[in-house]
């Protein structure tokens, strides 16, 4: 049998970039959408409890282990926010209308969000992905995985690479905006590299995988 991993997301660079790190356990990560199921609902106020939705419910439609994740930007002097809403943040203001195309909505969050930052001193902001995984649905020991990526907020965006909030967050090491690295560098060290790293070595140890041959319905 074959290691399968449900990921509950659709999202072709996340799975991209998750099979790549977990290519080394020989488990093939396949999409939710891949086996006709839905997406979750996200209702939670924070970036654990909705990755844990998200996973719970890929595992129980899909009837098979699955990984989940959260992710959004977290500004201090804001509360943490826009937090689970990054990506809604100007929707929620009723600053642009829903369904909108990504980049539309993307250049609405920026704006708002330097609307919100206007004469704050504190940039402090960092991105968080929340990652995690489940045997099976009822799993009691979900796995937890979390990765911060920290920076300050400029005062307005630089760089075309990215997206989401990418522009508008400067990384003092590299003295670039996240917008400004090149891909296959933010890939190393961003927020989802981080997590991704961390749940690579828990899967294996928690899991046994790397051990013999067992995957979780096995335990
Ligand atoms: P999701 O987890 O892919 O739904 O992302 C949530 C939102 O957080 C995105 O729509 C972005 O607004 C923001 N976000 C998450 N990760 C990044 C990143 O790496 N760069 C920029 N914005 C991000």
């Amino acid at each position: 049998m074959s290691k399968q991993l449900i990921l509950a997301s659709n999202n072709a660079k996340k799975l991209r970039e998750l099979q790549a790190l977990i290519n080394p356990l020989g488990v093939e990560l396949v999409t939710q959408g891949s086996l006709g199921i839905a997406e979750a609902e996200e209702p939670h106020i924070t970036f654990v409890e909705n990755a844990l939705a998200k996973a719970r419910h890929a595992a129980r439609e899909g009837q098979g282990p699955a990984i989940a994740d959260d992710s959004g930007l977290c500004v201090a002097a804001l509360g943490g926010a826009p937090g689970v809403r990054s990506a809604r943040y100007a929707v929620d203001a009723g600053r642009i209308a829903e369904g909108l195309p990504r980049e539309q909505i993307d250049t609405a969050n920026n704006a708002w969000l330097m609307a919100q930052m206007q004469g704050q001193p504190n940039r402090r902001a960092h991105f968080t992905c929340l990652l995690v995984a489940v045997r099976h649905a009822d799993d009691p020991e979900p796995l937890i995985a979390e990765g911060h990526w920290e920076g300050e907020l400029l005062n307005e965006g630089q760089g075309e690479h990215g997206f989401g909030y990418d522009p508008l967050l400067w990384i003092p090491a590299y003295q670039q905006s996240a917008a400004q690295l090149a891909p296959e560098v933010k890939n190393g060290i961003s927020h989802r590299a981080q997590a991704c790293q961390k749940m690579l070595a828990l899967i294996q140890h928690q899991w046994g995988l790397g051990q013999g041959d067992r995957w979780p319905w096995q335990l």
